[in-house]
């Protein structure tokens, strides 16, 4: 199938992006790395009548520390984001999931911008930016604002995003001392989007779990906080009888639809096998 007429230009600068979006209201799509985009148009499940291409816009392309964050400009590509020493360095959560992104061809050209602001739940960075506690920067015509991730995500393919604002970064807090992390999902095959994806971030003293985030992916309609599972191993020494408390709670926290994939239950078991790696894997590194 081929997508619908569309017309297309390129902006050179954000603010001609945000003009371009106003000016042809609900009408226009960015198109980023295009990896998820036209796919959709093709199968004629987004028919925008214009396409602003964004690609060309160097300011959105850098990776800074500014202050206790780094900020990713949307349009860092996957393999931008696999390479970065920055990254590394400062956000090893984000590293360890980028390998699960798609493959090498997608992860050329494919945006961390333009996985944001598609939210699919399936994917690992919405996931990874909630476990964290990132904040979103958007921009529109009044000027920035700053989205923090609980609220950005509201629903399948939704987030908080204007339709006449452009995602023009994402900030994540820099790694401290104490915290570690780790990211696993289980797919068919190595590429392909996760039946289920877990990203973990602990801070811990000695063994004991001063806090735990836990941020699950393709179990719901956007990335999903595993608060009960959180709450069971507050406090608590990250021995077995913890793990498998902190295992047993995802039945309160996690109500997936089955897919093509996988029925609930199974979904269900694959979280409490990632849970029970995770922290497994943690307590042995600590
Ligand atoms: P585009 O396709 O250009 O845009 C996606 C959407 O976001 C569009 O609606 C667009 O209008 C909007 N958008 C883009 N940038 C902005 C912006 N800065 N501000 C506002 N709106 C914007 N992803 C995964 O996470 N995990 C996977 O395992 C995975 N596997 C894949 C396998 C295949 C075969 C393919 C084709 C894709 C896969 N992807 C996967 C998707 C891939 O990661 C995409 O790169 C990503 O979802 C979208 O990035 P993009 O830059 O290509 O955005």
């Amino acid at each position: 199938m081929k997508a619908a007429a569309f017309d297309y230009t390129r902006a050179t600068s954000v603010e001609a992006a945000i003009a371009l979006l106003s000016q042809h209201a609900g009408s226009a799509q960015i198109l980023a790395g295009g990896q998820s985009l036209m796919a959709m148009m093709n199968l004629r499940l987004a028919q925008p009548e214009m396409l602003i291409d964004i690609s060309g816009i160097d300011s959105l392309k850098s990776i800074t520390v500014e202050g206790q964050a780094l900020r990713i400009g949307a349009l860092v590509t996957h393999h931008a984001v696999l390479t970065s020493d920055l990254v590394s360095r400062h956000v090893p959560l984000l590293a360890q999931a980028v390998p699960h992104v798609a493959h090498l061809a997608i992860r050329n050209v494919g945006t961390i911008g333009g996985s944001l602001a598609l939210a699919d739940p399936a994917a690992e960075y919405p996931a990874v930016a909630l476990a964290l506690g990132a904040t979103i920067v958007a921009q529109g015509p009044k000027g920035q604002r700053r989205i923090a991730i609980g609220e950005y995500f509201q629903g399948l393919y939704q987030t908080a995003l204007q339709p006449d604002e452009l995602l023009v970064a994402v900030e994540f807090p820099l790694a401290q001392a104490g915290q570690v992390f780790h990211f696993d999902e289980l797919s068919r095959r190595r590429g392909d989007y996760a039946m289920v994806g877990l990203a973990c971030a602990l801070r811990l003293q000695g063994q004991q779990v001063q806090d735990a985030r836990l941020a699950y992916l393709a179990v719901g309609d956007g990335p999903v906080l595993a608060t009960q599972a959180m709450a069971a191993l507050q406090g608590k020494s990250l021995d077995a009888a913890a793990i498998q408390a902190a295992q047993q709670a995802l039945s309160r926290d996690l109500s997936p639809n089955g897919d093509l994939q996988a029925d609930p239950a199974t979904k269900i078991h694959l979280a409490r096998v990632l849970l029970g790696r995770a922290l497994n894997a943690l307590r042995s590194a600590s």
